[in-house]
């Protein structure tokens, strides 16, 4: 992504919009069962970027649960179409993560890391490039993990 270049998108139908006004922090492939069942897929691609930077147009429907170490998880969609937008937590609050599908330009970022492996199913494939995280590292010392393994609560 070229530096000042405005990401955007939106969902299936066009309700809900929204911009980026700011840099992602990651982009990784999430395994997890929960991102299976919210999205019907294998892995769900997501992009961390702050709250803050998310300009958002239109009132998403949401869905809380409770994440593998007990912070809540709540997952934004459009509430006509279902189409997924980004996910944010109550740990620790300010970095949502952006359905890397749901960008007009999907292809305008690149996945890091495969997350939550353990829960990657058989027919799943990925670049194996990748480093891969049965859940978060907790030797990972690269920037942009660092800032995912704080995430792991908002997966
Ligand atoms: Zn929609
Ligand atoms: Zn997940």
């Amino acid at each position: 992504m070229a530096d000042g270049e405005m990401l955007a998108g939106g969902c299936l139908c066009g309700a809900i919009r929204y911009r980026l006004n700011g840099p992602l922090l990651f982009v990784s492939q999430c395994c997890c069962r929960d991102c299976q069942k919210a999205t019907g897929t294998g892995h769900t691609t997501i992009c961390g970027i702050e709250r803050k930077d998310v300009i958002l147009d239109g009132e998403p429907a949401t869905f809380t649960n409770a994440g593998d170490t007990g912070g809540d998880v709540t997952r934004h969609f459009c509430g006509t179409c279902g189409g997924r937008l980004f996910t944010s937590g109550t740990l620790p609050g300010s970095v949502v993560m952006i359905q890397a599908g749901s960008l007009d330009t999907p292809d305008a970022v690149t996945p890091e890391s495969v997350i939550y492996h353990k829960d990657a199913v058989a027919w799943d494939r990925f670049d194996p490039a990748l480093p891969v995280f049965e859940e978060m590292s907790p030797r990972a010392n690269h920037p942009a993990l660092r800032s995912l393994k704080a995430q792991a609560d908002a997966l």
